[in-house]
């Protein structure tokens, strides 16, 4: 039989080579700028376009090359990094396997520029599918430039492959914020689609931390530093208190160089062990600095782990020396997440100003007229104000001022009871669980257990009511029926509220921002790292919207839904889960009657928007069988 192996030509191994290398933009931008600091750039621009999907170019001030190394630096395996294998265990620079330009290059449209210092004229190379296009002299500027357009164009299931803008995007400010992260030395700037996202100056470690996710992040850094034989670290945690839900920005860097460890994350996990509520991420930025025979970089093309010589050493060190920095700025004393809740003031006390006694004389009382004190419930009828008739004493009007603050509050139309089973003796449906009128109450209906679960008579017996999940259906389809009729409340802001997010946040914001409108939000200005917000939705508070815009974030970072109704769904999910009151809160016996007529007006209260029962029944004939025994 005759022989049938063969070598492949170049460009089908650069072409198997580049499914390693560059998976998506975001992997040509991570090459590009690492090449760029390996030639000792102090000033790169990154610009793109459609989140890279049609243009990466990165433009240094670096060394440039001659033009022998102009053509050669497409070969693979072609680099000026690494001679010897030994080499390997001494590495200063990012890149040393020569394969991220041969790669890049037989997948996309490349247009080079490059001239060293010493040198009259530079050099232009165009590159497509590995195939040399032209190669000529040109006058140019010192570094160099390198634009990649169309990428995968060759390879169309590769770029079908590719996620949305906002999620491609997403990755590339990822590799950009490690990158910059790294070298607080280079100046960098970001542009896309024409748009300056990031200018990040020369500054100090804690400024460039600061410049790159926003001016408010300066007040929650806490410095570390530590010095031993096998390890320097420096860089900064975040104080506990602004601990995040999300694991966004949490960085380690080992000489130099983003590294994602497990265990290093552990380590830092435990120094904050016991000052952190459930399921809280502080941020880091710590940079680690390690000598370079003492790690193999080599186990991954794409490079983001590493092997450390002496990990378990490392581990104790980091975690000592962040809990050293914690203690020492005074914050793990403070903090004390285990208080009894018993002492918290009502969450509805909170904002009220204290009330001078005064003596309330009815000058219309008369004893022998027959005015029934009984107070009863009635159906108000209003979507929030609840009143009650028969009351002899009606308290004047307080809240006319505030209406002029609500803006398109309509009036909920009466939504139909539909669960046959459940029918309580009041019929009150109200859509605020927190309603501030004072009035005193005959018989109680409701009664809160392990400030969990509310209980409650109804017809056939009592139901039990989960007041979470409850509270989360009734918030979630309120948000939904804002939503999907376009007819949101706002409660409009005296001082509008400045608030900060990264870049990355900024573009999901962005792309909410039409559903958030619908939710009640009023956006009075957005741009590269803020907004103003003057208006917020009626059931959220002044200090919640922080958190909830956060959880919000952090629900959707995976990719927004595609279509619109989705996005409200997620949306008003994700909001609900934030607003709703959390198991372990005390309720006023007001706030628990609310909560179980908003719960049994939904129109599916049986569930929480994540699918959990929100109550149970146990009819009179259970209860009575149970005593039977
Ligand atoms: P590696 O970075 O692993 O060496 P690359 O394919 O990324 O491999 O680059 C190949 C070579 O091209 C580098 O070793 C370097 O000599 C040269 N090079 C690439 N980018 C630049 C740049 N921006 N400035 C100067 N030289 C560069
Ligand atoms: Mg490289």
């Amino acid at each position: 039989m005759s022989s049938i192996i063969q070598l492949l030509p170049d460009h089908v191994a650069n072409q198997i080579a580049a499914g390693e290398v560059v998976q998506r933009p975001a992997s040509v931008v991570k090459e590009l700028l690492e090449n760029a600091v390996d030639a000792n750039a102090t000033d790169i621009k990154l610009i793109i376009k459609d989140a890279g999907k049609s243009l990466v170019q990165v433009i240094d001030n670096g060394k440039g090359m001659s033009v022998t190394d102009a053509r050669l630096c497409f070969e693979r395996h072609a680099t000026s990094k690494i001679r010897h294998a030994e080499d390997l265990f001494s590495l200063h620079t990012k890149g040393f396997r020569g394969e991220a330009l041969a790669s890049i290059a037989a997948i996309a449209h490349v247009e080079m520029k490059t001239k060293q210092e010493q040198d009259e004229l530079g050099t232009q190379i165009v590159i497509e599918g590995s195939k040399f296009v032209s190669q000529e002299s040109a006058v140019l500027p010192q570094g160099t430039s390198f634009a990649i357009k169309n990428l995968f164009f060759n390879i169309p299931a590769r770029r079908n492959f590719l996620k949305s803008d906002t999620v491609e995007y997403r990755h590339v400010i990822d590799e950009f914020q490690r990158v910059a992260l790294a070298h607080p030395n280079i100046h960098f700037t970001f542009y896309h689609n024409g748009s300056e996202m990031y200018n990040l100056p020369i500054s100090t470690l804690r400024q460039r931390v600061v410049n790159v996710f926003s001016g408010k992040t300066n007040e929650k850094l806490v410095p570390v530093q530590e010095e031993t034989e096998i390890v320097t670290i420096q860089g900064f945690v975040s104080k506990p208190e602004f601990a995040k839900k999300s694991r966004g920005e949490q960085f380690f860097f080992v000489n130099d160089r983003f590294i994602k460890s497990g265990y290093l994350h552990h380590a830092v996990m435990a120094a904050y062990d016991g000052i952190l509520k459930d399921g809280a991420q502080p941020s880091y930025f710590l940079y680690l600095t390690v000598p370079a025979n003492s790690i193999d970089i080599n186990i991954h093309p794409t490079k983001t782990e590493i092997k450390f010589d002496d990990e378990s050493a490392l581990y104790a060190i980091l975690r000592a020396s962040i809990k050293h920095s914690l203690g020492q700025f005074n914050i793990a004393p403070v903090l004390d997440f285990e208080r009894d809740a018993n002492l918290d003031t009502p969450y509805h006390y909170k904002d009220l100003e204290g009330i001078t006694p005064t003596i309330q004389v009815d000058r219309s009382f008369n004893p022998f007229s027959d005015d029934k004190e009984t107070k009863s419930y009635s159906s108000s009828g209003s979507g929030s104000a609840s009143s009650y008739s028969g009351s002899s004493y009606k308290k004047p009007a307080a809240t006319a001022n505030w209406e002029s603050l609500y803006v398109g509050l309509k009036q909920e139309p009466d939504l139909a009871i539909e669960s046959a089973e459940i029918s309580f003796e009041s019929e009150e449906v109200t859509a605020s669980l927190f309603n501030d009128e004072e009035v005193e109450q005959s018989v109680q209906n409701v009664y809160q257990i392990h400030k969990k679960y509310i209980v409650s008579p109804i017809k056939s017996g009592m139901v039990i009511v989960d007041q979470q999940r409850a509270h989360q259906r009734v918030l979630y389809e309120q948000f939904l029926t804002n939503m999907t009729v376009h007819q949101a409340s706002s409660q409009q802001l005296l001082f509008p509220l400045e608030l900060y997010f990264s870049a990355g946040e900024m573009e999901l914001i962005d792309e909410l921002k039409f559903s958030l409108i619908n939710t009640g939000f009023v956006f009075e200005e957005t741009n590269a790292n803020h907004v103003v917000i003057s208006g917020i939705p009626v059931n959220v508070t002044e200090s919640e919207v922080s958190i909830v815009l956060e959880q919000l974030l952090s629900d959707l970072q995976e990719g927004i839904p595609e279509n619109s109704f989705s996005q409200n769904d997620s949306i008003a999910k994700s909001m609900a889960k934030s607003l709703a009151v959390k198991t372990g809160t005390s309720l006023t016996i007001k706030e628990q009657e609310n909560l179980v007529n908003g719960l049994f007006a939904c129109k599916d209260p049986n569930v929480s928007p994540f699918q959990k029962p929100t109550f149970i029944t146990m009819r009179v004939e259970d209860i009575d069988k149970k005593f039977a025994i």
